[in-house]
């Protein structure tokens, strides 16, 4: 069979018998759908070799591109030993080194509150830690003996994971309102989002209401709030929505008054996505408890973890008959292949001081993105480290969106594709969030691309 053939036989077959996720699949049906085969540094490869620069990191996931000879072989390393054990019963030892290892690097960035997270939970994505975490904050209150804690809080916008737990803390109703029946009840505070505050406020004149609404929920059901859960600095997939300074020292302050347990989902901006190894350093605060996945393997295997500290752990010990047991765990649990690449990872961020070398791309992308908030039909533009948005919008002096169902955001998505970039809106919501390995020659040709795209869709056609 020529090479032609069998691409086409693989797309008959895709078509045949893949559902994919986030997908309207009688859209795909028509659609030629692009078939990755192979990856080098921020480039993805197609099966007619036609290679793309990878604007959004692999669905927001690699850090160091792709082939990272240190973790490609930390992973072969690993495979030679053994590719999986169970925790239940077991434990492993990459699980293990990795554990101490988070455990140091999470408390050597934040140093602030006297809490520290000290336990570390594993599971297999961000939705499984989000679970994780509201069931343990949950069982937490019960194990206190205060059985009237049964209700989260969570923010309008948020985005939490597709379990149906994560969809009950999240605020994203073009996603999730189609499940509501099956949700758990929470209270929903407004979303920070200064650009189209819910409140009709302008920052900084507003002087954060929204953290006031905020103390107005806690403080007339305090007694019946488990926790808050917020991803720190930014809602990303609400549409890479910036909170403002102060925000979430403010709501960490809130949960310590009214006695809240403060969960930080970090899935999307852990790992230097914001410029910090964690976007809860920004602020100085820890949390009660922490989630972490995408980036934590370097992109390379389905891990998450989730961070307690020691109060939260020490609820739980007990008796065998007092049934105190956290009853969670799946079947991938600290998987030994996917710890050794993520401590290959943690690795690379100390030997090439990652982070420092992040400064200089955060400043071409701020420029870039106030530059093009002069475009006709951009409305606004937010950043945090290198995760950003850019909003289109029709009207930039009323601020009147593209009606969804124009997929403008998805157009100009498309017109980047044929430049060799992939992206992946939000709505109206441009995203870019390259791998943090980007050199600034490729930011710089990702953003020309994004940019030239923009004009031609919102201008020309
Ligand atoms: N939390 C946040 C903040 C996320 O951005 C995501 C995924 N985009 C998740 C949780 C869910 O992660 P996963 O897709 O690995 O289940």
């Amino acid at each position: 069979m020529s090479i032609i053939d069998e691409n086409r036989r693989l797309e008959d077959i895709d078509r045949e018998f893949i559902w994919h996720p986030f997908t309207q699949m009688k859209d795909w049906l028509e659609e030629k759908p692009i078939i990755i085969s192979e990856g080098r540094d921020c480039f993805i490869k197609d099966i007619y070799g036609q290679w793309y620069l990878d604007g959004v990191s692999s669905l927001w996931v690699n850090i160091f591109g792709h082939r990272k000879k240190e973790i490609d072989d930390a992973i072969k390393e690993q495979l030679d030993k053994i590719s999986h054990s169970t925790l239940l019963g077991l434990s492993n030892v990459p699980a293990i080194k990795l554990a101490e290892k988070i455990i140091q690097v999470v408390n050597s960035s934040i140093i602030h509150h006297p809490s520290s997270l000290t336990k570390v939970f594993y599971s297999d994505n961000g939705s499984t830690s989000v679970e994780v975490a509201l069931k343990m904050a949950f069982q937490y209150w019960k194990h206190k003996g205060i059985n009237e804690k049964n209700v989260f809080v969570s923010l309008k916008n948020a985005y939490h994971g597709d379990t149906i737990g994560a969809v009950s803390v999240g605020g994203v109703d073009i996603f999730h309102e189609a499940f509501g029946p099956l949700l758990f009840k929470t209270y929903k505070a407004p979303s920070p989002y200064c650009y189209r505050c819910d409140l009709g406020k302008i920052y900084p004149d507003c002087k954060t209401a929204c953290l006031d609404k905020l103390e107005e929920i806690f403080r007339e059901h305090s007694d019946e709030i488990a926790g808050f859960i917020i991803e720190p600095l930014i809602q990303a997939a609400g549409g890479m929505i910036t909170s403002p300074p102060g925000y979430l020292a403010g709501a960490r302050e809130l949960c310590i008054k009214y006695d809240i347990l403060m969960l930080a989902d970090e899935v999307a901006t852990g790992f230097g996505r914001t410029g910090k190894m964690f976007a809860c350093e920004h602020e100085n605060i820890i949390p009660d408890i922490m989630c972490l996945s995408k980036g934590i393997t370097g992109g390379y295997m389905p891990l998450a973890i989730t961070l307690a500290t020691d109060e939260i752990y020490n609820a739980f010990l007990g008796e065998f008959k007092d049934l105190k047991t956290f009853f969670h765990g799946h079947s991938y649990t600290g998987n030994p292949l996917a710890c050794a690449a993520a401590l290959a990872c943690l690795d690379i961020f100390e030997k090439e001081n990652v982070l420092d070398g992040l400064k200089n791309k955060i400043v071409i992308l701020k420029e870039w993105l106030n530059e093009n908030l002069n475009l006709r039909n951009v409305g606004d533009v937010r950043n945090a480290g290198l995760m950003a948005g850019v909003e289109l919008a029709r009207d930039k002096n009323t601020k009147e969106p593209y009606d969804w169902k124009e997929k403008m955001g998805w157009r100009v998505a498309y017109h980047a594709r044929e430049n060799g970039v992939f992206i992946r809106p939000l709505g109206n919501v441009i995203v870019i969030m390259p791998p943090l390995s980007i050199s600034e020659q490729n930011l710089r040709q990702l953003l020309t691309v994004i940019k030239d795209s923009i004009i031609e869709i919102t201008e020309r056609s």
